[in-house]
């Protein structure tokens, strides 16, 4: 499944991270001892490795913005094209705002909008109690005050009118797409969505149009080849000045979208 420059270095990062070794250790000191505890979580490094699982979840551990959060096989992997999201909320709002994270998982998002400007009300939500359990280990960790969680299925639990702005990454890869099989050690529920990916977006977009004061911005991450049904999606709820912000590889994305006053 990897290569073995990919392994080697992967190997390398877990010997610094989790035991401490400095570079000379590594590259010089070919015979600096082992304790046995070390052999062993080598020996498990080696095993987890074989199973094919991503370092993040040997290393319970994965950088997104300037943080570290924790994660395990109960959330997704934060991606780095997600955190375009955040450097927009970052570049375009700045006054005490509501916000909420639709779909938190590990709370990556809501987290970093919120570190990022101690003035926003940001609001995690998710439906699975054991992605809320790691996202509230997050807030904790990271010393988040301005952060709430909530568990709800999309935004069915919330008032008309209360949000400012929503972001989300739902799940949005359709059911039996060849991606998955690259993703076996993620949760299906954060990764996989009915009518051909789109359903959750779908539900997200329509009771955003309710949650949202007018005016609010959503936006939203999806599939490179969605860009046209979610833009679809968006104007038939009353959005407008529809935009769409493209990934590193210059692939569409991102959908932002400003609800009629
Ligand atoms: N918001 C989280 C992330 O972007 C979780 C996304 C999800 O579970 N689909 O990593």
């Amino acid at each position: 499944m990897f290569d073995s420059d990919t392994i080697k270095s992967e190997f390398i990062f877990f010997l610094k991270e989790k035991l401490h070794f400095k570079d000379s250790e590594i590259y010089i000191d070919s015979d600096k001892g082992l304790s046995n505890a070390n052999k062993d979580l080598i020996k498990e490094f080696i095993k987890k490795k074989n199973e094919g699982i991503p370092l993040d979840y040997i290393l319970n551990s994965s950088k997104f913005n300037e943080y570290d959060f924790f994660v395990d096989s109960r959330v997704l992997i934060p991606r780095p094209e997600t955190e375009i999201i955040v450097d927009y909320v970052k570049n375009h709002f700045s006054s005490p705002i509501n916000i909420l994270d639709a779909g938190t998982g590990s709370g990556c998002i809501g987290i970093s909008i919120a570190l990022n400007n101690p003035s926003f009300r940001v609001y995690g939500s998710d439906y699975s109690v054991d992605a809320l359990d790691v996202a509230c280990i997050n807030k904790h960790n990271l010393n988040v005050k301005n952060f709430l969680l909530i568990q709800a299925n999309w935004l069915s639990c919330f008032k008309t009118k209360c949000f400012d702005i929503i972001v989300s990454n739902p799940p949005y890869i359709a059911e039996g797409d060849s991606h998955l099989e690259k993703l076996v050690h993620e949760p299906n529920i954060a990764l996989v969505s009915k009518e051909n990916g789109l359903f959750c977006i779908k539900n997200i977009v329509e009771q955003s149009s309710k949650a949202l004061k007018s005016g609010g911005i959503l936006i939203i991450e999806h599939g490179y080849q969605q860009q046209d049904e979610v833009e679809e999606t968006f104007k038939k709820n009353k959005f407008t000045k529809i935009i769409n912000l493209k990934d590193f590889q210059l692939l569409p994305r991102i959908t932002i979208g400003i609800l009629e006053r």
